[in-house]
């Protein structure tokens, strides 16, 4: 709801808009923010693919699940056309549900690619890979926090082994993106002009051994090398763009399971909150569209290596140089003082349900149906 009130505040005025979006990756985190900001900024239709565990009469359905449940009466409540597909998006039965779904909607203008997943069975030899976060080369020493017990401790990490290396560039590198997009193109559901985009992250320099020059790092270069392949392949067939953009540190599931970056957004949402320029997955999502991909000019901005910088805030030197000055000082006695640990919490239990003024948690609810 809140999402939806802040995309629907920050209308995409520009004529040039998103008109039908596929979201692979709808149910949590950038890309349920994306569909939201597709939906409710943009007033486009959108197609949803995520992978949520459905209710049971005694067992509640998974966050994302009832997030998407959510955000389809809410969309269709307004008149805007929605379509989901829960299922395994790595598969071959997945990518067909979809395009059959998708051909009777008509061609999509924009494709967001937006998985984070543990573990992906490549449909090609069958075989089940698993991503890992380890640095490369050298064992990996630093503070982290352990978000329960509200501690922070050091955690030592031991370098990944080449296979551990390849095996997270299968999950979360280019080759599942490439499926996507090649198997829509050969479907003619790309519509001129089309724009595809998939979601990376950069960070600072207290993650920089972990996250960018370790296994997730080796797997975001490579998802960037098949956006370079794809830009080319897209504008030669649809006069389209294939992009990736670096997205901000947030709170979301995925990025709950990476150490150190718990304590990492903890300083930062104080910082930046501080300095007025704190935003979160809605913020971010509505930024890209208002103002990077359809703010009228045709250039889309972009880095060296033609990439979209939405964590420019971030990345502010004046920003980072905080934490380099904060970093070394945080302890568990100051942790509340230096940090917005209290906000990081408090986002970590919305991501489930928890600590939605607007809920009355004492109410009976229909697993089934609860809206
Ligand atoms: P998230 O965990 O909130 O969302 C992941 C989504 O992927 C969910 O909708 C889930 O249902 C879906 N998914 C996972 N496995 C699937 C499968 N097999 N089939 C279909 N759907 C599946 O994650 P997030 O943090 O929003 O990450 C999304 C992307 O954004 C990732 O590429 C991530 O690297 C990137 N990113 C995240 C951050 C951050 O701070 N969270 C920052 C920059 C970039």
């Amino acid at each position: 709801m809140d999402q939806i009130s802040y995309a629907e505040k920050n209308p995409t005025v520009n004529m040039k808009k998103p008109k039908r979006v596929l979201v692979i990756g709808a149910s949590t985190g950038y890309g349920l923010s994306s569909r939201i900001s597709a939906s409710f900024s943009a007033r486009a239709e959108t197609l949803g693919v995520y992978f949520e565990r459905p209710p049971k009469e005694d067992k509640p359905a998974s966050a994302g699940f009832y997030n998407s449940l959510a955000f389809s009466k809410l969309a269709k409540d307004k008149g805007i056309a929605t379509v989901d597909v829960n299922g395994d998006a790595f598969s071959d039965e997945c990518k067909e549900e979809v395009i059959m779904k998708a051909k009777e909607m008509g061609q999509f203008d924009l494709i967001i690619y937006s998985l984070a997943s543990p573990r992906r069975t490549d449909p090609k030899d069958g075989n089940t890979y698993r991503a890992c976060l380890k640095p490369i080369g050298s064992i990996y020493k630093n503070k982290t926090l352990d978000t329960d017990k509200e501690e922070i401790k050091e955690i030592v990490i031991n370098p990944a082994t080449e296979e551990e290396v390849y095996s997270t560039e299968r999950v979360m590198g280019g080759d599942d993106w490439c499926s996507w997009t090649e198997k829509l193109l050969e479907s003619d559901l790309l519509a001129p002009g089309c724009m595809n985009l998939a979601y990376s992250y950069i960070g600072p320099e207290v993650t920089r051994a972990i996250y960018r020059n370790g296994t997730i790092g080796k797997a975001k270069e490579h998802l960037e090398q098949s956006g370079r392949k794809l830009d080319t392949l897209l504008s030669e067939s649809v006069n389209g763009r294939s992009i990736v953009s670096v997205n901000k540190a947030v709170v979301t599931q995925a990025s709950s399971a990476i150490p150190v970056v718990p304590l990492y957004v903890s300083i930062l949402f104080k910082i930046m909150k501080a300095a007025g320029s704190h935003e979160g997955c809605i913020e971010q999502t509505t930024r890209l569209f208002n103002r990077l991909l359809y703010e009228g000019s045709d250039q889309i901005p972009l880095d060296e290596h033609n990439r979209i910088r939405l964590d420019d805030w971030e990345m502010e030197d004046s920003i980072q140089q905080e934490i380099i000055k904060l970093w070394p000082q945080v302890e568990s006695g100051n942790l509340h003082a230096l940090t917005a640990f209290s906000d990081y919490q408090k986002e970590f239990l919305k991501l489930f349900g928890f600590g939605h003024s607007r809920v009355d948690y004492e109410k009976e609810v229909d697993l089934i149906n609860p809206f």
